[in-house]
């Protein structure tokens, strides 16, 4: 059999082992002993009196996407809005991920937002968590965005009353806020899910999932002291997802024994990380980050720059397709999708081969190693780069328990059972990952409810439809912030998240300049971008034999729903960050209406 056919008929097997009828539906929601897990472990809950502050712009959400709105407003000298957040800190996914070894695989100078307007300087190429969570907090203090934070405020729920004008905030703190511009910058990853164990809460020991380390528990510190609490303890790690890659070293060096239960195994690529010159930095021309975000994502996208100022993976897989593009039709062959096709498989198949060889070459062991190598291609699940992951399975603490796709089946109070097998347990970590493809109310923990009384996720009940993802019909004055139907860039999601931020601002900026009270899509500049987006079919979804995720509906039927909400600009997410930047600076908003009062019209062209 050819190499490729064998890779494709083992991709099958394992595909089919792990697909299950219950998709996406298998995980659980944080309930009963778990409850806890929606709550902040991390900042003391002061009480305080409910507040009725009425503001021009509320911002939900204090990542990443919110508070680059915030810099933004700030700019254009909006200074009347609140930042919300359950969180009792800024920084998003930040604040809640401190979880030992947590860091991001996407390269601090493109991954930082505003990196050339706040006094950072990443101490390396990658750089861990709480030094991001750091930079968030920067960007606080830089834009004054302290002043205007509400934390520790879940956002309820969220109503447009079409007489006032204003959107209403409901809080669990009994607030009653309004509201005139709302941008909600909630995260595509914020819902923590539980796996499907049974009797998963009969487990006698400490259990929290990674969105929640339980430092009290385990001693040590996010920046990297040893977690001196884990002595003596025999700890379970269930998943190998990003999460799990990142957490297994520090808790091999800490653990007794660290047990890896393991129903699919990551691609693990070479990170090399290497510390940043602080002169060097200092030298960067103002302005550099623009183009070290577009030189990016045009080369993880197939493009052409004369440099990679990057060389990551993200970008190293992208080359190898688009010169095996380039080499096939400078041979002859006709630039057709098929071409394309080709180069991505061949390009695949060789990354592939790289990553499992990697692992024979690290793993000493030869069933652990076997069990480690990844069979589906890269981009079925999120890839992952570590230089210190696969090393960790050589310790004599450290054993894989892999279940051959099946997953642990259940729990008792002593530990875990994968199928006959009991592996006692003194601690279990859950790093389970996070809900994606749910009801987008359920993900972001409140309903909003628009004109009419209508909801978005009755709205969205067959798939997202929104105009640049940002602007849907029927919710004025409402503005997402997002990657889907927008750019879709998913190697650098804060790259979405800050474009949006600056036209979620211009657009408000240019509604109070003209005394716009509403701005709202047409419900036909909607139709328009969605049939633009529908044509073109561009949408990151594995392929239907991926192995199954959360890139691909859990293996679960992909429909038009799913493709909606994975769905990218047509052109790619280059052309995208252009459109949307000559959108935005045309002054005409097209898609947009504005009106100055809830009778008078005017169109967005016109004001
Ligand atoms: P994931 O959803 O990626 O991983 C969950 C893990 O739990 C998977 O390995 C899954 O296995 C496993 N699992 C689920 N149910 C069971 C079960 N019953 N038994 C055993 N294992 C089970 O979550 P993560 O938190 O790892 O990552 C989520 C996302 O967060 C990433 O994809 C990435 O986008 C982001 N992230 C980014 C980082 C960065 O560097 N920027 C770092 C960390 C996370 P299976 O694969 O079979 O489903």
């Amino acid at each position: 059999m050819e190499h490729r056919e064998a890779l494709q008929a083992r991709y099958r097997e394992e595909r089919d082992k792990r697909v299950r009828p219950d998709g996406n539906a298998q995980y659980r929601q944080p309930s009963g002993r778990f409850a806890s897990l929606l709550d902040d472990p991390f900042t003391p809950r002061a009480e305080r009196a409910p507040r009725s502050d009425d503001v021009t712009v509320a911002i939900i959400g204090a990542g990443f996407g919110g508070l680059c709105t915030g810099a933004r407003l700030r700019q254009a000298g909006i200074d009347d809005f609140l930042l919300i957040d359950g969180a009792g800190g800024v920084g998003g996914t930040w604040y809640w991920n401190r979880y030992p070894g947590a860091m991001c695989d996407t390269a601090a100078m493109v991954y930082l937002p505003l990196l050339d307007e706040v006094d950072t300087v990443p101490s390396a190429k990658y750089i861990p968590a709480h030094e991001i969570h750091a930079h968030a907090q920067r960007i606080a203090t830089t834009f004054g965005l302290d002043d205007r934070a509400l934390l520790s405020t879940e956002v309820t729920a969220l109503d447009w009353a079409d007489r006032r004008e204003r959107w209403i905030i409901s809080t669990d703190r009994g607030d009653t806020l309004t509201a005139r511009f709302v941008a909600m910058g909630t995260g595509p990853l914020h819902r923590a899910k539980l796996p499907a164990i049974a009797e998963l809460d009969r487990f006698g020991g400490p259990m929290f999932h990674t969105s929640r380390w339980d430092w009290e528990l385990t001693g040590g510190d996010p920046t990297g002291a040893p977690m001196t609490g884990l002595a003596g303890l025999r700890v379970g790690l269930v998943g190998t997802g990003a999460t799990a890659v990142q957490c297994v070293p520090p808790l091999a060096e800490t653990a007794a024994h660290l047990f890896v239960f393991q129903r699919t195994p990551s691609s693990i690529d070479v990170r090399n990380n290497h510390p940043i010159d602080a002169t060097w930095f200092a030298e960067l021309g103002e302005g550099w980050q623009r183009d070290w975000l577009l030189n990016f994502a045009t080369l993880q996208t197939g493009g052409f720059t004369d440099v990679d100022l990057v060389q990551d993976g993200w970008t190293d897989i992208a080359k190898r397709i688009r010169d095996r593009v380039v080499t096939a039709v400078t041979e002859g062959a006709e630039f057709t999708p098929e071409t394309v096709q080709r180069a991505y498989e061949d390009s695949d198949d060789e990354k592939m081969d790289e990553i499992r060889a990697r692992v024979d070459a690290i793993v000493a062991d030869p069933a652990t190693a076997e069990a480690l190598k990844p069979w589906y291609r890269q981009l079925c699940k999120r890839p992952c780069f570590h230089d210190e992951y696969l090393q960790a399975f050589n310790r004599p603490n450290v054993t894989l328990v892999d279940t051959d796709g099946a997953g642990v089946d259940r729990a008792d109070e002593r530990g875990l059972w994968v199928g006959e097998r009991h592996i006692e347990l003194d601690v279990v970590v859950l790093a389970s990952g996070f809900e994606v493809g749910t009801e987008y109310a359920r993900r972001c923990g409140y309903e909003t409810t628009g004109r009419d009384g209508i909801t978005l996720s009755q709205r969205w009940s067959d798939g997202m439809v929104s105009l640049h993802g940002m602007h849907v019909a029927g919710f004025p004055n409402l503005f997402i912030l997002g990657m889907s139907q927008g750019a879709n860039l998913i190697s650098n999601i804060t790259h979405n998240l800050s474009e949006a931020a600056t036209t979620a601002a211009t657009i408000i900026a240019a509604a109070l300049s003209t005394g716009a009270s509403t701005v709202e899509v047409t419900p036909e500049a909607e139709a328009a971008w969605i049939e633009r987006l529908e044509s073109s079919g561009r949408a990151f979804l594995g392929n239907p034999d991926c192995t199954p995720g959360y890139y691909n509906n859990e293996g679960g039927a992909i429909g038009r729903r799913e493709r909606l909400g994975a769905s990218g600009y047509p052109d790619g997410p280059v052309a995208f960050f252009h459109y949307i930047d000559a959108w935005r600076r045309s002054g005409e908003f097209a898609g947009l209406h504005f009106a100055a009062s809830a009778s008078t019209d005017t169109s967005g062209a016109q004001r």
